[in-house]
């Protein structure tokens, strides 16, 4: 009764919330890459948007804004999207941010690592604006 009860006051939430005013922090150590992330989420209506080209730089962010979705590239230097992964999940302030994990098709057997770590969604580059908003929308919980 009470974890239905819980359950159902968090569905309430998530679809009671305008999602696409939702800040989402795109971390990308290719400018290129983060301007086509942001293209897509823009054309979509998500424009609400922050940046960082790797993970150490990404945790200043998180810092200062009230990040509510982060999309992060796997292979970056400085801290890389594992490390930052496992960060945010360690941090009490930040675990709760959904984590979309952006990795190359020759880094696909560390997606089992990405898993271990508590990702949320993964996607697999080469990829659509579509694949983007399903991952966005099935973390949101839309
Ligand atoms: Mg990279």
């Amino acid at each position: 009764m009470g974890l239905l009860q819980a359950g159902l006051t968090g569905i309430t939430m998530a679809t009671s919330k305008t999602h696409k005013n939702i800040k989402i922090l795109i971390v990308d150590d290719f400018d290129t890459t983060r301007k086509i992330i942001r293209n897509m989420l823009r054309d979509e209506g998500y424009e609400n948007t922050v940046e960082a080209r790797d993970g150490k730089l990404a945790l200043q962010v998180l810092r200062k804004e009230k990040v509510e979705l982060i999309i992060s590239d796997w292979a970056m230097p400085n801290m890389d999207g594992l490390t930052f992964l496992k960060t945010v999940r360690s941090t009490p302030e930040f675990q709760n941010i959904p984590f979309i994990m952006v990795t190359a098709e020759a880094e696909k057997d560390n997606i089992i690592n990405a898993i271990k770590a508590k990702v949320t969604q993964y996607i697999i580059k080469p990829f659509t604006a579509e694949n983007l908003y399903d991952k966005v929308r099935i973390s949101m919980g839309q």
